[in-house]
């Protein structure tokens, strides 16, 4: 091993070019990177795994579309939809592009091979899922397309296979550390190293997309995977730019209790629904109208309080049951194949005989970077609350556009991540017409850059702790941050709570410049992918923290039980966090783009 390592010390850094360097293999990259390949442009996608097993391989129960297959639709209902759902937080205009958008999206994923499930009559299914109405808030519509319940495996797999024929060029396994940003602000490309052998190559582009995912490994129990760290959320704010509304984290009602497993909202679409200790149908006291398909942040309260108040089941009483074995064994079996496995696999259950056990589970992060409806990253600039910065984009989980405002819908994020990635693509065209050069980067910029990369290299050996600072190690720190998390910053929240999570938080954030690593090697070196991945988690829970301790309303999957209505004249407004400024906010886009605005009003379902 030393001789490996100390020939790679002497290895040349690699420098390579590309039109635009797109960070992430989700839907939202892949759907970018292929609109870029199709226009001829060098596009390289950096993953840190191959990128069929991103996180969107896991979405379940669909993508929301108005297609009408199944009950009367149209897209404005969909977008009415979406901004009551957001808690009127959601920008209009991006959301009215969102929806108008859809259809198209999925006509263009059923060319591409994704095999979606279909009605009789061969139309696209359709199924219901939480917060769908038709007719501004009448009866319940059906628009979330599905593969059955393995829609985003379909999705992924056609898109990665769309971009093998375009010759989109990847790199698998590499780790993107930083950006490259020069002293005017543009941004310039990346620095990233290879898993397998710590080859550290330095990528210079026109133009950069963002495309990470979410944060849930913030959390204790989640439904995210373990590589959903929030990368880019941290690279982001190393280069000064803040997070927006980082304190709106979906908590999904039907995580598998204690493990976190996703059953999908599907199965309530299906029919399913839950049922509390008592043996009681709980959504109908909570949401007499929508019941089991209110949204999202609306059931999640609904169990946390069955559970609080000592109606919950179990030996102890910390969970309710999602029933659907009334539904029939052929039904499951053709519309939920997956979660039945799921089911038997991990619990024994078989979902067609008996209920499943389960509770509130941290699922998706609505905040992240902020950008416009074309995807450019915007920042506040003097007087002007967006400004784009020059070079760079955002597109799926870890942007925020905002289409999700302060909840999301269930559907509409497979959706976002769609739309939003082909339009920050089109707009990575245009832009590449009127600036056809790489700007020239200083040396120094790409060292700093780079002995950052290599700061965990020799960190281990040289810890013969001269300054008696304790040795930290990852893995406490994670299991510490993702209980303060948990403990401090779930689905209720109170002044005294956030204000230890703060004060956690921070400490955290401390500690964590202590941190050694035992391996030093440079041959899947996963402690030191470990230790990157960490500090971006600690950089989202300071951002979550301190926008959730300091907004005093609830609102969408923010809830303060000291604050208990929302606030519109205060805090109808997104939050920001950054190193530089610490909190600051900008109003919130209420005038759509044709349409006219859906005023703020109370939210029922
Ligand atoms: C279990 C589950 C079920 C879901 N079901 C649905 C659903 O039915 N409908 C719906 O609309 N939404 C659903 N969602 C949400 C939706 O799937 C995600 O929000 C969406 O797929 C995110 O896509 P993305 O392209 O933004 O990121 P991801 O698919 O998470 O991809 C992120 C990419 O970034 C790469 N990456 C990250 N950091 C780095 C780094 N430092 N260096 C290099 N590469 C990096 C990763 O390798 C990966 O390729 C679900 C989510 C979960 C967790």
């Amino acid at each position: 091993m030393s001789s490996h390592n100390a020939s790679h010390k002497n290895q040349p850094i690699e420098r390579r070019q590309f039109d635009t360097l797109i960070i992430g293999a989700g839907g939202g990259g892949l759907r970018a990177s292929l609109q870029l390949a199709e226009a001829d442009l060098s596009v390289a996608v950096v993953s840190k795994v191959f990128p069929t097993r991103s996180h969107t391989v896991a979405a379940q129960g669909g993508m929301n579309a108005a297609l009408a297959n199944v009950l009367p639709d149209n897209w404005h209902w969909h977008m009415f939809d979406t901004v009551k759902g957001s808690d009127y937080l959601g920008d209009q205009d991006a959301i009215e592009y969102m929806c108008r958008a859809a259809p198209k999206a999925v006509y263009e994923l059923e060319h591409f091979g994704v095999p979606f499930s279909r009605l009789d009559n061969g139309k696209i299914y359709q199924r219901a899922f939480g917060g769908q109405s038709q007719d501004f808030g009448g009866d319940q519509a059906a628009r979330t397309c599905a593969a059955a319940d393995r829609t985003g495996h379909a999705i992924l797999h056609s898109l990665y296979q769309q971009n093998i024929r375009a010759k989109t060029h990847f790199f698998d396994e590499y780790f993107a550390v930083d950006l490259l940003k020069d002293d005017e602000g543009h941004v310039l490309g990346a620095v990233i190293f290879n898993i397998h052998d710590g080859q550290i190559v330095v990528i210079e582009a026109k133009t950069t997309l963002l495309a990470t995912g979410g944060a849930g490994q913030l959390y204790k129990t989640t439904t995210n995977a373990l590589i959903n760290t929030g990368d880019g959320l941290g690279m982001a704010m190393r280069a000064g730019i803040p997070l927006q509304d980082m304190e709106f984290f979906q908590f999904h009602p039907t995580g598998i209790a204690g493990r976190g497993m996703l059953i999908t909202e599907g199965a309530r679409g299906e029919g399913g629904y839950l049922v509390n200790g008592d043996g009681e149908r709980l959504m109908e006291r909570y949401a007499p109208k929508s019941k089991d398909l209110a949204s999202r942040d609306v059931v999640s309260r609904a169990i946390a309080v069955e559970v609080r108040e000592g109606r919950g089941c179990g030996p102890n009483k910390d969970h309710v049951m999602l029933k659907l074995d009334h539904l029939g064994e052929e039904v499951i079996q053709k519309r939920l194949p997956g979660i039945r496995q799921t089911c038997i696999t991990f619990l024994g259950i078989d979902p067609a005989e008996a209920p499943i056990p389960v509770y509130p589970t941290a699922h998706y992060t609505m905040g992240g970077i902020p950008t416009n409806r074309y995807g450019q990253v915007v920042v506040p600039v003097k007087d002007t609350p967006e400004e784009p910065v020059q070079g760079l984009y955002a597109a799926g989980e870890c942007a925020c556009v905002s289409v999700h405002g302060a909840n999301r819908l269930g559907g509409n994020s497979l959706l976002d991540i769609l739309v939003f990635g082909r339009a920050a693509a089109n707009h990575i065209i245009d832009y590449l017409k009127e600036n056809k050069y790489h700007r020239v980067i200083d040396e120094k910029i790409i060292n700093k850059v780079v002995e950052n990369v290599k700061r965990y290299d020799l960190n281990g050996k040289q810890s013969n702790n001269p300054s008696a600072v304790p040795i930290e190690k990852v893995a406490t720190l994670r299991k510490e941050l993702k209980q303060v998390m948990e403990d401090h910053c779930s689905v209720f929240r109170n002044e005294e709570i956030l204000k230890e999570g703060v004060e956690k938080v921070e400490q955290l954030v401390q500690r964590m410049k202590n941190v050694k690593i035992d391996d030093q090697s440079f041959t899947f070196n996963t402690a030191k992918v470990e230790a990157f991945e960490l500090e971006n988690l600690m950089a989202c829970a300071l951002a979550t923290m301190h926008c959730a301790y300091a907004r005093k309303e609830s609102r969408g999957a923010h809830s303060r039980t000291d604050f208990t209505e929302r606030d519109d004249k205060s805090w109808m407004r997104h939050s920001l966090y950054s190193y530089e400024n610490g909190l600051d906010y900008k109003p919130v886009r209420t005038k759509p783009m044709s349409v006219e605005s859906f005023p703020p009003k109370p939210r029922v379902y």
